[in-house]
Parts: C-alpha cells; sequence; structure tokens
C-alpha cells in the first residue's frame, strides 16, 4: 500500500526534481530527534542521523513552505549547528549563493553523519506564519520543516524519516502521526516521508482535550483542543453540534475524502502568531485565547477558520494548481492561481460555515457584504488585476497596512469569495437550478475516498471541469474577472443571488464582530479612513478618491484629535456619524513630530454595506446557505 502511494505521488508530479534530470536516490532514510522541553524559553533542539558518503554532501534547509506560498522557512532562526561523524566534528559551511544551502565535508569510511541544530522560536506575538511566534510557556506547535536539513539529491515522497519527541513533564501532544513507541522520556512516530512529516505538525501543551466530531463510522475527525488554561477550553453543546455538521456538510458537498483521519489542531493563545495553515489530515489553526468566551472573536476568529482551512483538504492539497505541486522545499512556487487555491477555498469556507450553521444566515451574507465592500474599497484595483495579487502573494503577505487599498493586498480571498458566488449563481441559472457548484465540487475534489494524495490541475484543466458541469464562456469569464484590470467589484453573484449591495448607518454583526475582534476603527464605506480603535489611534489606510484622502490625510500617522478633542474610537465614529446632521469633520494627525489638521468634506454619516433583498429575483443566496444534510433537491 504505502510503496504504491508513493509511486502515485511522484507520478503526479513531474514539474518536481527527478523530472529535472536530477539524480535519482533510491529510497533513503534519516532519523530525527526532536525536543521540546525548553519549548517554553522558546528553543527546539534537533538531532538528525544522515546517510552520507565520504565528499561533499549538500543539505538543505526547507525554504518554500507549502500552504504558505512563500519562501518563508525560517533560516535565520537556526543556530547551534553542528555535524559530527564517528563522534568527530565535521566542517561546515553555508552556499554563500544560497542561504538555505548547507555544505559538509564527509570523512573517508563514514556512512552516515550527525547533525544538530536548535530553531529559536521567535517571541510572543511575533507575527507571521508557522515561523511566527510558536510557542509559550504551556503550550508549543512544532512545524517539523522548521527543526530539519534534507539530502539535497533526496526527494521528499522518498526520503523515509524515523521521528521521535520529547517533551515537557506533563504536556500532552496531538497530531496525525502514528505512535510506534510511547516511552517514558520520548514517543516515536511510525516511519513516514519526509512530505508526510512535514504534512503533519505535532500541537503540544500542558492543557490539550482531544474532541471527537463527526458521524460515527468512517474516517475520524477529531477537534484537538489546547490553550493556556483549562478554564478558556469549555466548548460548549451547540458549538460542538455544529463542528459535527461541518464533517457532514463537507462530505455531502465532495462525495469522498483524501485522509485517513483529520484532526483541527486548535491553539488558542494570545502568545502565539494568529493564522490557519491547511494540511492533508489536519490543519494548524491559531487563535486568540478568548475565542470561546467572546462572541465577537468566535465569529470574527473561529466560526470561518475550521470550515476554510478543512475545504483545503480538498482545494489545495489534494488538487493543488501545477504551479505550486513543486514536489519539494527548494524549487520556487509559482501562485498564479491562488485566486482558486485560496478564492474557492473562502468562498466554500463560507458556505460550509453557513450550512453547518456556524455562521446564522445573516452573519453569512454579512460576510459577503463585507468582502464585497472590502473589494470596492482598493482602489488599487484599477491598476493591477486580480491574476497580480496571486502572482504576487510572496511578496503581498507581508505587505504593510498603510496605502493597503492603493496597493491592493492578498485579494485572492475576499474577491475570490465574489468570484466564486458569480460561478455558483452562474451555473444555477443555466442548469434552471439542476446543478450548481457542488455538482462542480464533487467531479473536481471528490472521486474516491482514500489516502492523501496530489493531483495537480492547470487553468485549461479548470475551465474543462466547469464546462462539464455548465456550458458556459468560463475562459472569458475568468479573463474579464481575473486577468484583466476590473476598476469595479464583481457584484454579479450577489446579484444573481437575489441580493443587493446596499450602504447604510446600520452596522451588520459580522463587521461590528470584526472591529472589535481587530480593535479597529473601520470608515473605510463613509469617511475613508481605518485606525487602530486604542489610545494610540495609528491611521492604517486611507481609501484613495475618500474624503480622508481629498483632505490630505497621510495613513501610517497617528489621529490625535476628532473635532478639538483628544482621539478615540467612540469620538471618531460619533463625529463621523454626526456630519449627516451638517456637523463638521476635521482631524488632527500627528505625523512624526508634525502635526496638521484635516477638514473632511463630508455630510453622509456613518455607512457600512450590507445585502439587502431583492424580490424581483429568485433567493439564490439563501439556498446555497441551506444544509444540505436531510435536504430536498438544491
Ligand atoms: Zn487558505
Amino acid at each position: 500500500m504505502r510503496s504504491a502511494a508513493i509511486a502515485l505521488v511522484l507520478l503526479w508530479w513531474p514539474s518536481g526534481l527527478l523530472a529535472q534530470g536530477g539524480p535519482s536516490p533510491g529510497p533513503s532514510e534519516m532519523s530525527l530527534q526532536v525536543d521540546l522541553r525548553e519549548a517554553p524559553r522558546r528553543i527546539f533542539h534537533s538531532r538528525m542521523r544522515i546517510p552520507a558518503r565520504p565528499g561533499q554532501l549538500a543539505l538543505r534547509y526547507p525554504k518554500w513552505i507549502p500552504g504558505e506560498h512563500g519562501p518563508n522557512g525560517p533560516i535565520g532562526d537556526v543556530a547551534g549547528l553542528v555535524f559530527t561523524a564517528s563522534g568527530k566534528r565535521v566542517p561546515w559551511h553555508r552556499d554563500p549563493d544560497d542561504m538555505f544551502r548547507i555544505l559538509v565535508e564527509v570523512p573517508q569510511g563514514a556512512s552516515e553523519i550527525e547533525a544538530q541544530l536548535d530553531l529559536i522560536s521567535p517571541p510572543p506575538e511575533t507575527r507571521g506564519f508557522s515561523g511566527g511566534a510558536s510557542a509559550s510557556a504551556r503550550l508549543a506547535v512544532l512545524s517539523w520543516n522548521q527543526v530539519l536539513l534534507q539530502p539535497e539529491e533526496a526527494a521528499p515522497a522518498r526520503m523515509r524519516v524515523s521521528a521521535s519527541l520529547r517533551l515537557p513533564a506533563r504536556w500532552k501532544f496531538a497530531t496525525p502521526l502514528k505512535t510506534e513507541r510511547s516511552g517514558e522520556i520520548q514517543t516515536s512516530f511510525a516511519p513516514v516521508s519526509l512530505e508526510e512529516l512535514v504534512d503533519s505538525p505535532v500541537l503540544a501543551g500542558e492543557f490539550l482535550h482531544e474532541i471527537p466530531i463527526g458521524p460515527p463510522g468512517g474516517a475520524p475527525h477529531f477537534v484537538e483542543l489546547a490553550g493556556e488554561s483549562e478554564d478558556l477550553l469549555h466548548v460548549d453543546p451547540q458549538l460542538k453540534s455544529q463542528w459535527d455538521a461541518l464533517v457532514v456538510e463537507a462530505q455531502l458537498l465532495f462525495g469522498a475524502h483524501h485522509y485517513r483521519s483529520y484532526r483541527f489542531l486548535l491553539t488558542l493563545s494570545d502568545d502565539l502568531a494568529h493564522f490557519g495553515l491547511e494540511h492533508h489530515e489536519s490543519s494548524d489553526d491559531r487563535v486568540p485565547e478568548r475565542v470561546l468566551l467572546d462572541p465577537d472573536l468566535r465569529l470574527s476568529r473561529l466560526a470561518g477558520l475550521l470550515p476554510h482551512e478543512f475545504t483545503h483538504s480538498w482545494n489545495g492539497k489534494y488538487r493543488r494548481p501545477r504551479g505550486l505541486a513543486t514536489g519539494d522545499y527548494q524549487k520556487p512556487m509559482r501562485g498564479d492561481l491562488l485566486w482558486v487555491y485560496e478564492g474557492l477555498t473562502n468562498y466554500l469556507g463560507n458556505v460550509l460555515a453557513a450550512r453547518s450553521g456556524l455562521f446564522t444566515a445573516d452573519q453569512a451574507r454579512g460576510a459577503f457584504a463585507f468582502s464585497a465592500d472590502m473589494m470596492s474599497a482598493h482602489r488599487g484595483r484599477i491598476w493591477r488585476p486580480l491574476a497580480d495579487t496571486a502572482v504576487a502573494a510572496q511578496i503581498l503577505y507581508g505587505a504593510r497596512d498603510d496605502w493597503d487599498s492603493w496597493r491592493r493586498d492578498v485579494d485572492f480571498y475576499l474577491e475570490g469569495d465574489l468570484l466564486w458566488l458569480e460561478a455558483d449563481t452562474m451555473i444555477r441559472e443555466a442548469a434552471q437550478g439542476a446543478r450548481s457548484l457542488d455538482d462542480f465540487c464533487k467531479r473536481f475534489h471528490g472521486g474516491q475516498s482514500g489516502m492523501p494524495a496530489v493531483e495537480p490541475y492547470t487553468l485549461e484543466d479548470l475551465v474543462a471541469a466547469l464546462s462539464q458541469v455548465a456550458q458556459l464562456d468560463w475562459a472569458g469569464f475568468f479573463r474579464k474577472r481575473v486577468f484583466e484590470v476590473a476598476p469595479e467589484a464583481p457584484l454579479g453573484g450577489i446579484e444573481r443571488g437575489g441580493w443587493k449591495l446596499v450602504y447604510g448607518p446600520e452596522e451588520p454583526e459580522f463587521h461590528k464582530s470584526f472591529e472589535k475582534a481587530r480593535k479597529l476603527v473601520d470608515l473605510k464605506a463613509s469617511a475613508g479612513v481605518v485606525a487602530t480603535d486604542d489610545d494610540r489611534m495609528v491611521i492604517l489606510d486611507v481609501v484613495p478618491g475618500s474624503p480622508a484622502d481629498k483632505a490630505g490625510i497621510p495613513p501610517g500617522t497617528r489621529l490625535a484629535a476628532v473635532n478639538g478633542r483628544k482621539a478615540n474610537g467612540d469620538r471618531l465614529r460619533t463625529a463621523v456619524a454626526d456630519t449627516a446632521r451638517a456637523g463638521k469633520l476635521e482631524l488632527l494627525v500627528e505625523n512624526a513630530e508634525t502635526y496638521s489638521t484635516h477638514v473632511l468634506e463630508y455630510k453622509g454619516g456613518l455607512r457600512y454595506a450590507r445585502l439587502e433583498r431583492d424580490g424581483s429575483r429568485p433567493d439564490l443566496l439563501t439556498r446555497i446557505f441551506s444544509p444540505r444534510a436531510n435536504a430536498q433537491g438544491r
């Protein structure tokens, strides 16, 4: 079974190492011992035994990290690098042209070398993906790729790794890896390919609960919940039943799954970086620690995250754009189809959140209004096509907030909501309700249930698969929506879905939770500014063409006063609301060492985007959000 699976993976990666005419080594095996006992001090220790021949051995530190779509391997945080052969120190040097390549002189007679290294894990709240803050005093997330070097010539799918792990006293752990031996001192995992190891992170900590979710029978699913203290980890029966429904709804949507079991490694901590990272059989989901106690955090930071990362097991891990299915960690990834990988996942994640009850229908509409409003405000769309936000993902993920709406951001996520809603409603309309994007998902992402596998696709494959569901001009649709400059956000899906994007003074719950959870004042649709909602009131962004822009307000500055009084979030919101009654809006800005006063020509009051029903068209949106379990038709 296993060797067959490995052969298939190689077949599916024709653009990987082997197809480049590089050396084609036989299966090789290395061992890796990781010691997390000093994780609370944010240093991870690692030892490896790597097969070698006398002469120069080239080793690689994983650089391009699957799911992060960028060269994010934290090579700068590697310390304590020492090599030995038969107990004697062996010299090494770094390739001056490639910071991730380490060259070791293997002495005569040696058949392996021992390597040790430490990963310096960043301090609390350091932002980023897996290279961001990953350990606190009471828990840690281990991404194996950060604590190993691999022989350059070995393809990750063919390299076998026997990994083991030591933890601080009383810590428990969760991972998709199978435990082979569990002793007092360390746990040994069954050998797996390097590819599977890197795809199988470990969540460890003092407070860790395993919650089985989903229906009985079939592949097991779990939420592995870790936090900074026991009292933060209470999952109420409603949330548990929504997670149960998520598993059911995903199975109904895709019709098959490509994992043996699935684990949400859900970390509740304010010390760690917050993000979600997908794997075939798990996801690394890191959220604020009070997420189960605070309804705003729960709606804004948790409800949609698990459906998104779960969807990736099908869309992203199993079906993967060819440019992202490189088969190793050194070859640059091409993000040109991230509007499918992430964009379709964002859409399906929102749909699954609605179908499983994690979002109410009103909250789900709020999510789409939010995306539509944000994409309308990103005026950089007059110069940058959506496709370029995907190609440039590796530089946009780290972009600052200032002039965000002019630069454009990783817009393929939120514009993906609008793009794929439009595709879904186009299919529904063309098929008069007999087919939908669900049928595409079954064809494209379903098939036979079984082991994790990668099946790469191209844009042509995507167009062909959509055409089998509905005979429409998909190539023309994507050309217009994705590859050409499109000054206005695409609202066709909302409209064809029987709703309209409207603006008014009432703030939808979804937007209010976003502001509270992120501690922001988001007035993009009215005054045209976004600021932090704290004592400093940093002006993060100014929307080009907005009243704030016309008044010359510079982003990256501090808002010092609103209408002559010290600025805070409530005063700013109230002052903007009062403009509707002919009030003035005068902002004092602290631009480094200089103060300046800006009068905004604006009388529109508060404006927030929401969806309003259009009675002249059928309500497809509500149909899309309805659970499939026990449902008749679409
Ligand atoms: Zn994603």
